[in-house]
């Protein structure tokens, strides 16, 4: 596809619009049905965790002749990951490996042994009990051995702390991991499936691959990635940022959606809001708002004062001068604090609109993906209905550029403020910079806004002919809205976050024509 198409397209649609239209839409179908296979993130549901987990432990115990908890205790150090794992084991032996994950092999001798008889009485250390049997106690593989019911509370306790994945040893000073079977066979029942949830849940929380999906409430899915970051959608429908699990918000960089969040909830803004419009009382210390364009404020506790210098004064005044009141003791670092929160209010005020505007569109949009389905599915037998996916495939599209064109908003916020790049750029360059995305902001909306309009007819009772027209719309206008999509992550990779230093801490989701990445079910 030609990189100016949308800008010439009005001119030469005649000639060129039949054959563009055919080529990439049948490249964005291929992209829509060549997703599952290569995708990269995988749906767990919670048997899925089980066998997986599982399966990565018989492995490690197998290679490395190990019990259960000591293969846990190993992977849980390496966070899942095997092959991190068998590298250091094959690069520096076992006892390495052991050290570096709090683990020591220990070979001694079982409960079979001879000092342990069974006629023999033992005594528990710990509850000082000399009378018990050698079959109420039992010995870790660290070499201790403590009565049952010590035992039995030490875990209760831990595992009420949620503490499980590493219980270790009452022993003074000892380290060693206690054996999960030997966890379960003593505490109760219900306790013992705690135990084994935590196990289980220790999968995702310690595996930088496996995150929890974040819908709430909860759809019980983790889902396994692996690339890094990236953005993704769960079995559930939620769409999320892999790295800070907030939901989607590519072209903004995580750092940029944290700051944005954080002051569209918090108090900075209203800050400024009174800072702008108040003054503080000299008397009392209220703050007083300005209600005309006068200059003498009156404060409920009967206090006049000057709006100019908050300075106490009489009430008689005219519309610029306050009786016995000379003013210009407003000191300039107040007025330029004022100018300043003044600058940053307008300036958050304006991007904060365009963001909820299109926002609040997404949402209508998100509704027009289903009534847009809906009117397909009522079309009349004669026109095919295999024949229209444009119109959902429309809709889809719709749906996500909205998105995409709102968050827009946010790194441009931050792009071109001060609070992140102010000594990145010299002001003109900021200035040039700041046009070039704007326009493209610009042609991206006026696209959006067609497609909005074209997929809002009521097309379910149109004849083959209007559909024709429509499909066609629907598709000239997608086509440009995707090239729009594309070229301005081009321009944020390229133009604006590429060339600054502090852009390396800013990556971006990629975009992807065919929409947010699918994770797909897991089968072992
Ligand atoms: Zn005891
Ligand atoms: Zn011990
Ligand atoms: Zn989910
Ligand atoms: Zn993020
Ligand atoms: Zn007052
Ligand atoms: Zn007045
Ligand atoms: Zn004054």
């Amino acid at each position: 596809m030609d990189d100016d198409y949308y800008l010439s397209c009005e001119e030469d649609e005649e000639e060129e619009e039949d054959d563009y239209d055919k080529v990439d839409y049948d490249q964005y179908e291929q992209a829509q049905r060549e997703e599952t296979t290569k995708s990269t993130s995988r749906i767990m549901t919670n048997e899925s965790l089980v066998a997986a987990q599982k399966e990565v432990l018989a492995r490690v115990m197998e290679l490395l002749t190990l019990k259960k908890s000591q293969a846990r205790t190993l992977l849980i150090h390496y966070q899942w990951n095997v092959d991190k794992l068998l590298d250091v084991y094959s690069e520096r032996g076992k006892d390495s490996l052991f050290k570096t994950a709090g683990l020591t092999v220990f070979s001694h001798t079982s409960l079979s042994e001879s000092r342990y008889s069974l006629r023999k009485k033992m005594t528990c250390e710990i509850c000082m009990d000399d009378d018990l049997q050698s079959y109420t106690m039992t010995r870790m593989d660290c070499g201790h051995c403590f009565c049952n019911n010590c035992w039995k509370e030490h875990f209760t306790v831990k595992i009420n702390e949620g503490m499980s994945k590493r219980i270790t040893c009452m022993a003074h000073k000892c380290n060693a991991i206690c054996d999960e079977d030997v966890v379960k066979k003593l505490v109760y029942p219900e306790l013992a499936e705690k135990f084994d949830r935590f196990l289980v849940e220790s999968y995702v929380d310690d595996n930088k691959r496996v995150k929890w999906c974040p819908s709430t409430p909860h759809c019980g899915n983790a889902i396994r990635r692996e690339d890094d970051g990236g953005e993704v959608e769960c079995s559930c429908g939620h769409q999320f940022c892999f790295s800070c699990l907030s939901e989607s918000h590519s072209p903004c960089s995580c750092l940029m959606w944290k700051l944005w969040k954080k002051k569209c909830e918090d108090e900075s803004e209203t800050l400024n809001w009174i800072t702008v419009h108040t003054r503080m009382c000299p008397k009392c210390s209220k703050s007083v708002q300005r209600s005309d364009g006068c200059n003498l404020m009156t404060c409920i506790c009967g206090q006049h004062f000057c709006w100019l210098c908050g300075g106490a004064t009489g009430l008689s005044h005219t519309g610029t001068t306050i009786d016995g009141h000379s003013c210009g003791k407003f000191k300039e670092e107040k007025v330029k604090q004022i100018e300043i929160a003044k600058r940053d209010l307008k300036r958050y005020t304006h991007y904060y609109h365009q963001y909820r505007s299109h926002t609040d569109s997404s949402k209508q949009e998100f509704k027009l993906r289903e009534s847009v389905r809906e009117k397909v599915a009522s079309l009349s037998e004669k026109t095919l209905k295999s024949e229209q996916k444009w119109a959902s495939n429309g809709a889809d599209l719709l749906f996500r550029s909205r998105k995409v064109l709102s968050y827009t908003y946010v790194f441009a916020f931050y792009m071109f403020g001060e609070e992140l790049f102010k000594d990145e750029m010299s002001d003109e360059e900021r200035e040039m910079k700041k046009i070039l995305f704007e326009n493209l902001q610009q042609q991206l909306i006026g696209y959006i806004e067609s497609l909005s309009k074209t997929l809002n007819q009521p097309f379910d009772d149109y004849s083959s002919d209007e559909l024709e027209k429509m499909s066609d719309e629907t598709m000239r206008f997608g086509i440009v809205v995707d090239n729009l999509c594309k070229e301005m992550y081009e321009c944020i990779e390229n133009e604006l976050l590429g060339p600054t230093v502090a852009g390396h801490n800013h990556s971006i989701a990629p975009y992807r024509s065919e929409g947010i990445e699918k994770a797909i079910e897991f089968w072992c």
